[in-house]
């Protein structure tokens, strides 16, 4: 294993972090990086093999042998410390994000903002968890569970591994962290950042590869005692399968397909842009996005109306122009997937609102799609019912508030959810009665104590913070005999 010192952020990657240092791949298999706004080859990445990721394993085993012991307030520096050092590189963390991934500048920025926050609120949540219980002749205190595997989604990959690093720490836990290959430049600003935290050897390794090599050999290997993921329903499953031969615990964060119920005294002239705003999230490439709205039918025509006039606050564009509401797909695959939905909308009878086929006028050359609304939705509906991950939002028409519960939890998915009213009071009843991990009234808010995860199939478990924190503990009880 070569150690290399760091470097200003390369184009052409072919390191991993291992054990404190940025060492050369033992995989040789390489990867273009290809920028989704042109199409073009931006760089290049050296991809992880099972023995890159077995090496960063046992670098973490060892670092546990001392961190897993560590104080509260030990862990306490550390998180500050990394988010003093993510701190530093947040313009460049953005720019990367928008030109590697095609991100919205408005919204790569609050994405690595909250990506950054994510090491304060750990260190909130770390001094008001109660670690130690005691009673009668019983004390039960929370331990680290081990050596934990993140793996990350293209998304939002510097949130993703910031969050689970966070968390991880804060309980004690080292970590071997396998970003999406799809994030390279994203992952290699962010890991130069973290490694001027000054962190003990091993605690942090990350290992870019191929899901089904690094992400299979994290899952498989049973010195890895915990999988922390974000990513599709597809490998979820194989992950809690496959987990399960060495016992792994598991956080699966997957999918959505969130509704949000615009209940019949909603005022359109906030309800739409802020309905719109949760449908486009991320440029529709999120899994909370908001992408069925349930309308009541009195009111179908204004909302049509509110929808067409609203839509021009989220023109198609160059993600680096703050004006711009929806960027590029991330990739060619994924801007066919979006297609062949909007292909299937309109083939299942859905009436095209705005958008539609194709490329937007002018921007044949990148990935960009023509932000969808479909009206006259059934929820039936492939396109009610499929996660999409692009920005088509499905205008779902319902006759009682009821009803409105009814088709707003008929779905396999129970991420996120969203309800709008101006009677508060009726907002709150609706609200819980949502199947969803996290349900939101009146718009788009975070808190990052609050617990994200999903009912169903949008996953198990939670993150963010104590949450996440108990995530990464296993409980152990020391029970005394009278003396
Ligand atoms: P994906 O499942 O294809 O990939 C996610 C990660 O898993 C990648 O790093 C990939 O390399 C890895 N992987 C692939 N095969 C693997 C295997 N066999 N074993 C281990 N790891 C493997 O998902 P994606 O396309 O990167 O992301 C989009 C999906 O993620 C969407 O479904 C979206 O809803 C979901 N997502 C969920 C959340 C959440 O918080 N719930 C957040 C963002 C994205």
């Amino acid at each position: 294993m070569t150690t290399v010192a760091p470097r200003p952020t390369a184009r052409v990657i072919t390191t991993h972090y291992i054990d404190g240092a940025f060492v050369e791949s033992h995989g040789r298999e390489v990867m273009d990086i290809i920028r989704p706004t042109d199409g073009r080859v931006i760089g290049r990445v050296t991809l992880a093999d099972e023995e890159d990721t077995r090496r960063a394993i046992a670098a973490a085993r060892r670092a546990f042998a001392t961190f897993g012991r560590s104080t509260r307030e030990e862990r306490s520096r550390i998180l500050r410390r990394l988010h003093e050092a993510a701190s530093a590189r947040v313009a460049d963390l953005t720019a990367a994000m928008v030109e590697e991934y095609g991100g919205v500048a408005r919204f790569a920025d609050v994405i690595v903002q909250s990506g950054v926050t994510a090491f304060l609120a750990a260190d909130k949540a770390l001094r008001e968890i109660q670690w130690t219980r005691r009673w009668d002749n019983t004390t039960v205190t929370l331990e680290p569970v081990g050596v934990a595997g993140l793996i990350t989604a293209w998304n939002a990959n510097a949130l993703f591994i910031c969050l689970k690093l966070a968390s991880a720490v804060a309980a004690g836990c080292t970590v071997v962290i396998k970003p999406s290959e799809l994030s390279s430049l994203q992952t290699q600003v962010l890991v130069e950042a973290l490694h001027a935290a000054d962190l003990p050897n091993g605690l942090l390794n990350v290992v870019t590869g191929l899901g089904n090599v690094v992400g299979a050999e994290l899952v498989r290997n049973p010195d890895v005692d915990k999988i922390s993921f974000t990513g599709s329903v597809a490998v979820g499953q194989t992950i809690m399968r496959d987990g399960a031969a060495t016992m792994k615990r598991v956080t699966l964060e997957l999918g959505g397909k969130s509704p949000t119920v615009l209940l019949d005294d909603a005022d359109l002239d906030q309800a739409i842009p802020a309905a719109l705003t949760m449908a486009f999230l991320n440029s529709g490439q999120a899994c909370g996005a908001g992408t069925r709205l349930l309308v009541p039918k009195s009111r179908l025509d204004a909302v049509n109306r509110a929808i067409r006039e609203a839509m021009q606050a989220f023109p198609a564009g160059d993600p680096s122009d703050p004006k711009t509401g929806v960027g590029p797909m991330a990739t060619q695959r994924q801007y066919e997937r979006v297609q062949s939905y909007i292909r299937k909308g309109i083939e299942e009878g859905a009436e095209v609102l705005v958008g539609g086929e194709g490329h937007p006028t002018g921007l044949e050359a990148g990935y960009y799609v023509k932000p969808t609304v479909f009206v006259g939705v059934d929820n039936h509906m492939t396109i009610a019912q499929e996660e999409i991950f692009g920005p088509v939002l499905c205008v779902i028409p319902y006759d009682s508030e009821d009803e409105a519960i009814r088709i707003a939890n008929d779905s396999k998915y129970g991420l996120h959810a969203a309800v709008i009213g101006t009677d508060v009071r009726r907002a709150r009843h609706a609200a819980s009665q949502l199947r969803a991990g996290r349900v939101v009234i009146n718009g788009m808010t975070d808190d990052p104590q609050a617990p994200w995860g999903g009912f169903k199939f949008s996953g198990v478990g939670r993150e963010y913070g104590r949450y996440g924190i108990e995530a990464f503990l296993e409980p152990r009880a020391i029970l005394e005999m009278n003396s």
